[in-house]
């Protein structure tokens, strides 16, 4: 018997107390409790899925869920980069209140969602990508991939210690998530978090989909050559352009062979200015705006053959809940950590606060609940997540997590006092690709950007403008929308209790936690 005394006991919560919404013993309603399936994959714009117009690749298994549920078309990352997402996802709260502003290493000792799941007669799973310094905790179940992890034969973590599992990333991950599910305990509803390390840089495909974008010519995006007029310094200065910043790594070019070891890093290390191809069989060197549009193309190839592999993955996972008898008592969410640049603004990767970076593709199945074919247009952020999943096992949602349960909004409409802006904060300054750190206001209609470091602003009109390139932030006429932000801005930041904790000292970054040497040790054959 699950008392509430045992239960907030059992999960370490002190004060920060969490209640049943009703009364609840573990031999009350498990079985009907639904059990949830959270797909999330790593850097997956939502520009690269069909479901959501895009012009470049089609995704027909994660569109399903898209046809079967709902797509929210403004979900967005509230600190848009891979460890502080995952650390606002599990615990429901911004980074300033989570400790992991960056890629620092995460308390597992603090309440998580997955412990409440567990406390509550969820049996919860973690598999693939946790990227979290610390090993997963509120898990029945967790194999994951050490840090970012690799996309080939990639080795596993898990309480047992560490193996090498032989074959494709994606494919390895899914398994592990239908294993989970098969080997679950009848009794209980399960929670599991299925995360792929796929699409992160650097972009290996399987051999299945390696070739599929290379003859095509991928559509360039508008903003690709963007000059950033009028724009803050920030975007000149940031080093994740695709033009100037992709490597022979990045672009998959081959190194002599003699080159070996370090000399060899060296050179896959290498920015480009020339490159040598072959077109019909005869070799060329290209350079300038040709290179430009090549690297464009080679990029987007992988990246894109990469997320065709989730997508077949997704479609494995949604037959397997078909033949299990599963379908119609299970919740399936797919999203990713945050957004990406597909070239937008002339960018690969993420971290800046303009939409193709913070906007996260969030699609639910949700039986009985999520209406088939609604979209919603209300804003919802990934600390609503969270409080979500606890929604959906019955518990009340603690006091303590930031979001809001994102249920009410499943059929498509919006309950009247539901939020119309959020807040937004990236820290890590001078962090990688030279990405100055800043934070913001996100309305339905406007955006207001504060490079703190700079005392520099940028305002977008997101109706008028939805491509941020007219910062607006300085036209007199708009003076009092500027204020109207700007005020808007400090009230959130007072709301979600950001005192500026991590603005100047930043946590260290982690290294993967030290780990027992391998108990054992086994390539398996899939
Ligand atoms: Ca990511």
């Amino acid at each position: 018997m699950i008392t509430r005394r045992n239960f907030v006991k059992s999960i370490g919560l002190g004060s920060a107390a969490v209640l049943f919404s009703r009364d609840m013993s573990a031999a009350d309603t498990p079985a009907k409790r639904p059990n949830i399936i959270y797909i999330m994959s790593d850097d997956h714009a939502a520009h690269a899925i069909s479901a959501y117009g895009s012009r470049i690749n089609q995704t027909p298994n994660i569109d399903r869920l898209a046809r079967e549920g709902v797509r929210f078309d403004h979900c967005y990352a509230v600190n848009s980069i891979c460890t502080p997402s995952r650390a606002t996802i599990i615990t429901g709260k911004y980074s300033h209140i989570n400790g992991v502003p960056v890629f620092n290493k995460f308390d597992g000792s603090q309440p998580t969602v997955a412990k409440y799941m567990q406390a509550a007669g969820y049996h919860t799973g973690m598999f693939g990508k946790w990227h979290l310094g610390s090993d997963p905790t509120g898990f029945d179940k967790w194999t994951i991939l050490p840090g970012q992890g690799v996309y080939h034969n990639p080795s596993f973590f898990g309480p047992e210690g560490q193996r090498e599992i032989s074959g494709y990333v994606t494919d390895i991950i899914t398994d592990l998530s239908m294993e989970f599910i098969k080997s679950r305990p009848s009794d209980k509803p399960f929670f599991l978090m299925c995360h792929h390390k796929a699409p992160h840089r650097n972009w290996e495909p399987d051999e299945k989909h390696k070739s599929m974008f290379v003859d095509k010519h991928i559509p360039e995006p508008e903003t690709l050559y963007d000059d950033y007029a009028g724009r803050t310094d920030a975007l000149r200065e940031n080093q994740q352009k695709v033009f100037d910043d992709l490597t022979r790594r990045d672009l998959k070019l081959e190194p002599p062979a003699d080159l070996k070891g370090p000399e060899r890093n060296k050179w896959l290390s290498v920015k480009p200015v020339e490159v040598e191809i072959e077109v019909n069989g005869q070799k060329k060197k290209i350079t300038g705006n040709e290179l430009n549009k090549w690297k464009y193309q080679r990029y987007q190839q992988d990246y894109l053959a990469c997320i065709q592999s989730v997508d077949d993955n997704v479609g494995r996972l949604l037959d397997f809940l078909d033949k299990e008898g599963l379908k119609d008592n299970t919740i399936v969410i797919y999203t990713s950590d945050q957004g990406f640049f597909l070239g937008d603004h002339g960018m690969y990767d993420k971290r800046f606060m303009y939409e193709e970076s913070i906007k996260m593709p969030f699609l639910v199945r949700w039986p009985g609940v999520a209406k088939a074919g609604a979209v919603q247009d209300a804003l919802a952020i990934n600390p609503d997540f969270a409080p979500t999943f606890m929604d959906a096992a019955g518990l009340s949602v603690p006091s303590d997590m930031q979001g809001r349960s994102l249920k009410p909004l499943m059929g498509g409409e919006r309950p009247a006092d539901w939020r119309k802006s959020f807040y937004y904060r990236y820290y890590h300054d001078p962090g990688d690709h030279n990405t100055r750190a800043h934070y913001g206001v996100r309305t339905e209609t406007h955006k207001l950007i504060y490079f703190w470091k700079k005392d520099q602003w940028e305002m977008y009109d997101l109706q008028k403008d939805p491509e941020e390139l007219k910062n607006i932030c300085n036209d007199p006429a708009r003076k009092e929308v500027v204020e109207k932000l700007k005020a808007e801005l400090y009230r959130l930041k007072k709301e979600v209790k950001d005192d500026d904790q991590f603005a100047d000292a930043q946590p260290p970054h982690s290294v993967d936690p030290i780990r027992p040497k391998p108990v054992k040790k086994s390539v398996e054959k899939k």
